[in-house]
Order: structure tokens, then sequence, then C-alpha cells
């Protein structure tokens, strides 16, 4: 799925070209997307309106349209927006499509057509599941670790990969950035939260800023078009088999609660031991001075 860093860079890019653009056309190619809680057809709302504002907001991308409109996105899995500027290099698997008043297109496309783009009266949110129960919203001065820990506190019985991966918790860290993220702080993903230190939590809020900020810095400088996911800056994120870039060690997939997680053993060392592993243990002490 595309990720806050590649959310920010699509908001970026749609600021700068399609903010001020009338939509000539709308097209509703994959009905089973939309969840229309306007009424009319986008077909004949969207017409020659122009689109006045794009914010990235959690997992979702908002479309401003007009004063009273909104086109809401969430991409989820599979889905992209591409703003498709040669009449030829059309991605498929379009789910939406609006026709521009400078020729070009943004086409809304998902293969798996499980994305949802919601279509609604501007402020009224009830129809769109979680879009007004955002946590903490990670890229923000309101990030603190204050507000970290306190997150932490009310779900301390949570695996840590579970926690940092909860969009009511914090706004938007998806799969990839997860592992990137326990990575960065060595902690094993199936961790239970209640088991980290405070010393470890703040590591962890640290991981958070400093690799969703390597990830934005990473994905502009790619200068990729938007429907495109960056990746390849990434340390152990779909890596398996691939020797850790800090110690070497074979970088391992797990699965937490149905998703895959990717990890290196060595540097993210499980916490709780199933069996004891009696080579590992020091020996005995002899009594010394102090003992006697
Ligand atoms: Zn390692």
């Amino acid at each position: 799925m595309p990720e806050l860093p590649d959310l920010l860079h699509m908001q970026k890019y749609l600021r700068a070209h399609v903010i001020g653009q009338t939509i000539v056309a709308a097209e509703v190619r994959q009905p089973i997307v939309l969840r229309n809680a306007v009424g009319d057809p986008p077909e004949l709302a969207l017409k020659s309106m122009t689109i006045t504002a794009v914010n990235a907001e959690g997992p979702f991308i908002r479309f401003t349209i007009g004063s009273t409109l909104e086109l809401i996105t969430n991409l989820m899995l599979a889905g992209r927006i591409q703003h498709q500027r040669k009449p030829d290099s059309t991605l498929g698997h379009l789910c939406m499509v609006l026709h521009l008043a400078d020729g070009t297109r943004l086409n809304i496309c998902d293969e798996q057509k499980m994305m949802k783009i919601y279509f609604v009266h501007s402020g009224v949110y009830t129809s769109i599941p979680n879009y007004t129960k955002l946590g903490l919203p990670i890229m923000d001065p309101a990030f603190t670790a204050d507000a970290f820990m306190a997150a932490a506190r009310e779900h301390t019985r949570k695996q840590v990969r579970v926690f940092i991966n909860d969009h009511t918790v914090l706004n938007s860290i998806g799969n990839a950035y997860a592992d990137e993220i326990l990575f960065a702080a060595g902690i094993h993903p199936k961790t239970i939260v209640a088991s980290l230190t405070g010393e470890e939590l703040h590591t962890l809020h640290a991981a958070i800023g400093s690799v969703m900020a390597e990830g934005v810095r990473a994905v502009d400088a790619a200068g990729q078009p938007i429907h495109v996911k960056v990746r390849d800056h990434m340390k152990v994120r779909n890596r398996k088999g691939q020797p850790c870039p800090r110690c070497g060690t074979i970088i391992r997939r797990e699965g937490v609660r149905g998703y895959d997680v990717f990890f290196c053993p060595t540097c993210q060392p499980v916490r709780r031991k199933v069996f004891i592993d009696w080579s590992t243990l020091p020996p005995p002490e002899a009594p010394g001075k102090d003992c006697e």
C-alpha cells in the first residue's frame, strides 16, 4: 500500500499539478469501490467543478471539489493514483477517471478492486470508517514522546508491531515502514508493549520520527511518478534471505496477525524465550572475596 511518505509525495505533486484544474468529465469504471454519500452520481456532480485542495490524512487522500464536495480515497493494498499526461500511458485497472481541463487525466486504479472512494459533502464523514478516529499525527510536532508513551500505556497487551500499525493509535504507519521502524529501534516485532522499558519506548518514538523523515526524503529524491511505490531505501522490508545491512545476519520473514513482517533476528532479538538456551548461560561464578 502507499504509505505516508508516498502519500505526502502525492500530496505535494497533486497540489502543484491539479489544484485549480476544472474537471471536464468524470467516469466511474468500477462502481464497487465507490461509496456515494452525496446522492447525485459523480459523473453529474463533478462535471465542470474545480479541484480546490488536496490533503493526505492518515492513509487517505482527500480531494476538495469546489467548496462543498470531497472525494476521499483509501488506496488499501493495491490502489494507485496516476496523473496521466500522455494518451497511451494508462496504468489500466481503472476504477475512476477524472478528465482535467489541461487534457491530462487523474486515474484512480486498483487491480484488486479493494480500494475505496468516498464521495461526500464537505465535512460529513460518517460514511468513512475510522476517518474521524485517526490516531496521533506522526509527522506533526504534536507527536511528542509523552503523547506516544500515553498511547503505549493504553495498549500494553498488544504486540508492538500491531500497536504501531494501528491507524487509530498512530495515524499512518503501514506494513513496510513498521518493519523499518522496529529494525531501527532494535525491537522484535512480537514484543509485547508492556515489556518495553521507558528507554525502549523513547527509542521507538525517535525511530518513528527518523525512519519516516528518511522515507519522505528518499521518496522525494527518487522523483518517481506518483503511482510508483518507492521501496529501494528499505533495509529489511521484503529482504528475506538477504544479509542485514547492520550485522550480516540473514533477514527473516514471519507472520504477525496474518501480515508478513521482516526483521533481523540478531539486531531484533526475541524478548521472551520459550526454551531456555543453556549454552548461552554464563558459568557459575566462583565465590570471591566479597561473597565470603
Ligand atoms: Zn542485524
